[in-house]
């Protein structure tokens, strides 16, 4: 049964029921159930958010039509007396048609006519962003506006920084005017789905699939997947699309996976929790921990990758290091020494953080990371900006060993253990409970975005507490990976 009301749209609620029915219902209908924080996702919105005023600098001197602080109906009434004026350029203009509510990124004028611009903070277009557009071609269209040409602006990964912003060389312009009119034609049909939608009593019945992450990670996966039991198919190795198979089949536990159908590592993996079993290959343990001598460094280096280029010398998305902490042993009884560095803020981090850390880790140190490939990139592109400092890099490089290579393989083979992305993976194969967490800053993440908060902080006493909180997360790391060094000894002498 339906609502008979006719619901009024926005580009954002078309883009979500594009992307999935339920979640478009979802954003009107809120469930019982209270989501958590997402802070990853507010992140990602205010760095868009700043990067489409960013942009507005392609056009200067607009008028902007704003969201904070007016009616819907006053956006719009300004957006006509703005259209009416002798204004070259608006920013946020907004449309209605067909209730359907648009605000464009930027509007440029172009004799008789307008050119669409829309921001985004991705380097490439993608199917998306033609959507996207579309809708607001559409509307524009509906509303009488003539659109001369549709454009995507987009950051230009190739771009490397001088001292200043150069936004002409940071963003690219792409037109995509005759990809949106090609997708426009099946816009009037999408918006009558989504108003049913909308219009339904009943949350509709949209099982959990790979649209829940693509093209934007849902909001509501908190709630969706609330009924995915822990461990499940997904926290197997191996295709996203079978494991969604597994699930369209009813096939969701361990216990309701069919041994025969999985592949050998997965199948490894189920009959351990199964069977609540610890699998040792000895023989291979023993031969990595041979590869480990002394001195040694536990390394544990943290890296950000932010849209707008920080400092001069770095292009967009460039991961920057800015922390690490070098716990050092020169023998397997010694107390480990520590060495920790974090950047200071608005300050360029390379080059101190690659001096520091070459004399943190001696040239002969076997070093332990948990990240090889992230790490072995940051240091990477740390030798290629200081060539002077290159030879001594892949030294350092060249005696980089994973730590987590036994769990990784499955040498260690624990019922408690599921897939092995991060060092946390592995505390509950090696019983190892970590004392209470001397820091709020629990993953990579939320030390990320607690160096760009202390980036762009003013307040000397927040700054110092962020950079209390970073350090004490690297350290805890650095300390934890000696902790699991240790265990992997001891289970090597059974
Ligand atoms: S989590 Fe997945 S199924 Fe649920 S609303 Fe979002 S996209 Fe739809």
């Amino acid at each position: 049964m339906a609502r008979s009301h006719t619901s009024g749209l926005s580009k954002s609620l078309i883009l979500k029921g594009l992307q999935c029915r339920k979640a478009l219902w979802l954003t009107r209908n809120p469930p019982a159930f209270e989501l958590p924080p997402q802070p990853a996702r507010d992140a990602l919105f205010s760095a868009g958010t700043e990067v489409g005023i960013l942009a507005r600098q392609l056009y200067p001197g607009g008028r902007e039509v704003p969201f904070e602080g007016l009616s819907i109906p006053a956006q719009l009434a300004r957006t006509k007396e703005l259209l009416a004026s002798d204004v070259e350029v608006i920013y946020e203009a907004a449309f209605s048609f067909s209730a359907i509510f648009i605000k464009v990124d930027i509007l440029v004028r172009d004799g008789d006519s307008w050119q669409l611009h829309e921001v985004k903070m991705s380097s490439a277009v993608k199917s998306v962003h033609l959507d996207d557009v579309a809708v607001q071609h559409y509307v524009l269209n509906g509303c009488g506006i003539k659109v001369s040409k549709a454009v995507l602006i987009h950051l230009d990964r190739s771009y490397c920084r001088g001292e200043e912003l150069e936004i002409q060389r940071l963003f690219h312009s792409e037109e995509i005017t005759t990809k949106v009119k090609a997708r426009q034609q099946s816009l009037p049909e999408i918006v009558i789905e989504c108003r049913q939608t909308l219009g339904e009593y009943r949350e509709p019945a949209i099982p959990i699939g790979p649209h829940c992450t693509d093209p934007y990670q849902c909001e509501f996966i908190p709630y969706c997947w609330r009924q995915v039991p822990t461990p499940s198919v997904f926290d197997l190795p191996g295709d996203a699309a079978d494991k969604f198979a597994f699930y369209r089949r009813g096939l969701s536990s361990f216990a309701e996976l069919p041994l025969a159908e999985l592949e050998p590592r997965q199948r490894q993996q189920v009959e351990a929790f199964l069977n609540r079993t610890r699998n040792i290959d000895q023989q291979r343990l023993k031969e990595f921990l041979a590869r480990i001598r002394y001195p040694l460094c536990c390394l544990d280096l943290t890296g950000v990758s932010t849209a707008l280029p920080l400092f001069a010398g770095t292009r967009p998305y460039q991961p920057l290091p800015f922390l690490f902490a070098v716990h050092r042993q020169s023998s397997p009884d010694d107390p480990p020494e520590q060495v920790s560095f974090l950047a200071e803020p608005g300050r360029d981090p390379r080059s101190q953080l690659a001096r520091e850390l070459l004399a943190a880790i001696p040239a002969s140190a076997c070093v332990l990371t948990c990240n090889p490939t992230v790490d072995r990139n940051l240091l990477s592109d740390l030798a290629t900006r200081y060539p002077e400092l290159a030879p001594a890099i892949e030294q350092r490089l060249a005696n980089l060993q994973d730590l987590l290579t036994p769990f990784r393989n499955r040498w260690i083979d624990d019922w408690r253990m599921n897939s092995v992305e991060t060092l946390s993976d592995v505390l509950p194969a090696l019983g190892i409970d970590l004392p209470a967490p001397v820091t709020a800053l629990t993953d990579e993440g939320a030390a990320q975005r607690a160096y760009l908060a202390c980036q762009a902080s003013t307040d000397p006493a927040q700054q110092e507490q962020l950079q209390r909180e970073l350090l004490s997360y690297a350290e805890q790391n650095g300390l934890t990976m000696v902790r699991v060094l240790q265990e992997l000894r001891n289970l090597a002498r059974h």
